[in-house]
Order: structure tokens, then sequence, then C-alpha cells
């Protein structure tokens, strides 16, 4: 099973994802976490020019393909060998990103970035996505706490950098996309603690994982 995780900077993918593999783990699932961009040699070439904040002026349209040239090989590469295997797959951040930020954000013509995972992927779909919902008010103030700790370098804060109006449109993307698609969608509320953010993920997966 090909498991997403997704929201805004700051939203606790990351931490929840990691929390959701030892719960997965203890159950005895072979559950492997993934994350877009850079879960590949090649893919972390690719994340490190994204991320590099020298790089402010690349274009969004080139930018938009190496996203897209990250996500190609690390699905051939890492996630259908992976569910080939019968592994269950956790995955920081997919398509649903690129929809979010290169399209709802940038402004990138939606239907162009759909025909464009359709060439290269033809259409390949998680069966489940984690939206954690947030404001950008809290996330973006999370993330740059963990700047300000150490744990995050500002090597990686090319996008903390963009204004808060990005980030809003962020979210109402990946919020409209939740809405498009509720099947596939789960949205979970991202503003409580820690633990009941995990029992919320927990309660969404209890279906295709019975406790
Ligand atoms: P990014 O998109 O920037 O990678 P993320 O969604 O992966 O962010 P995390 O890195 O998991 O977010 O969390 C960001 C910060 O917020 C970390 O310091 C983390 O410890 C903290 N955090 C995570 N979840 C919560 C929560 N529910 N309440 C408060 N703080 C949290
Ligand atoms: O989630 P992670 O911190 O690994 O993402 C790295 C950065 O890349 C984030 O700041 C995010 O805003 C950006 N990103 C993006 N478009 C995507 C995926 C990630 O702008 N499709
Ligand atoms: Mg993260």
């Amino acid at each position: 099973m090909f498991i997403t995780f997704e929201g805004i900077e700051g939203s606790g993918k990351t931490t929840q994802i990691q929390t959701t593999a030892s719960w997965l783990k203890q159950k005895g699932l072979t559950c492997i976490t993934t994350r877009e961009p850079g879960s590949t040699d090649i893919g972390s070439k690719i994340r490190a020019i994204l991320l590099d904040p020298l790089n402010k002026n690349l274009d969004h349209m080139a930018e938009m393909l190496l996203y897209m040239a990250d996500r190609a090989h690390h699905i051939g590469a890492v996630v259908k060998p992976a569910l080939t295997k019968g592994k269950t797959i956790l995955c920081d951040r997919y398509f649903d990103a690129t929809l979010a930020y290169q399209g709802y954000a940038r402004g990138i013509d939606i239907d162009l970035l759909k025909k464009l995972h359709l060439l290269t992927l033809n259409d390949f779909k998680p069966d489940l996505t984690l939206l954690l919902d947030l404001s950008p008010e809290t996330g973006l103030a999370r993330a740059w706490e963990q700047i300000d700790l150490g744990a995050r370098t500002t090597a990686e804060s090319r996008f903390e950098n963009e204004k808060l109006n990005f980030h809003q449109k962020v979210r109402a993307g990946y919020l409209e996309l939740a809405k498009q698609e509720p099947e596939r969608f789960r949205i979970i509320d991202a503003s409580q603690n820690e633990d009941q953010v995990q029992e919320n993920i927990r309660k969404a997966l209890s279906s295709f994982f019975p406790v």
C-alpha cells in the first residue's frame, strides 16, 4: 500500500511519518519511509538544486520539471520495487505537493501538471493521502523554531522565506484537492499536539490496518 503525507511547511509530516512507521512495524507490517524530493542518490542532487537559496531565480517551469524528474526516478527506483515486495510505503510528499506548490501557489496550469504526471508516471496515485492541515502562521512558526534550535539549516530555508500569502495558497490548494478526491484523502487537524495528531492518523488508517 502506498500512503502519502501532505501539508504545508511545519505541519508535522516528517514527525508523524516516523511515529506511524514505528506503529505499523509493531503490528508486524513491513514498512518503509521515503520522501520527495531527494530519496535517491540522483534525487538528493536534484533536492540540493531545488533548495539552494542561491537558486532563488530558478525558472518556475524548470523547478517544476526538477520535481517531476525526481519523482519519476523515485517511483521507479524505490516505490514500485517496494510495492512489488508487498511493503507498505509511507511517503513524505508526492504529486499533490506539485499541484499545491507549483500549481495552486506558483500558478502553473493544473491541467498541464496532470498531463505531465500522466505522461511520466501514467497517473500513478497513492492508495491513501493524509493531509495534515494547519494554518501557515503556526506551520512557519514551528519551522523557524527548528532553524533557531539548529535542527534545520538555513540552506533549507528557501521556501520558509516565501511570503505568508504563498503558503496560504498552498494550504487552500491542498484543501481543494482533498475536496475533489474525498475517497483518497483524509484531512487531519495538525494544530493539535503530536499525540492527538498521531491518534487521528491511526484512526484514519484503522480500516486499512485493523488493530
Ligand atoms: P516541512 O514541510 O518543512 O518538512 P514537516 O511537515 O515535515 O515540515 P516537521 O518537521 O515534522 O514538519 O515538524 C516541524 C516542527 O514542528 C518540528 O520541530 C516538530 O518537532 C514540531 N511539531 C511537529 N508536530 C507538532 C505538533 N503537533 N505540535 C507542535 N509542534 C509540532
Ligand atoms: O518537505 P520537505 O522539507 O522535504 O520539502 C522541501 C521543500 O521543498 C519545502 O520547503 C517545500 O516547500 C518545497 N516543495 C515544493 N514543491 C514540492 C515539494 C516540496 O516547493 N512539490
Ligand atoms: Mg518534513
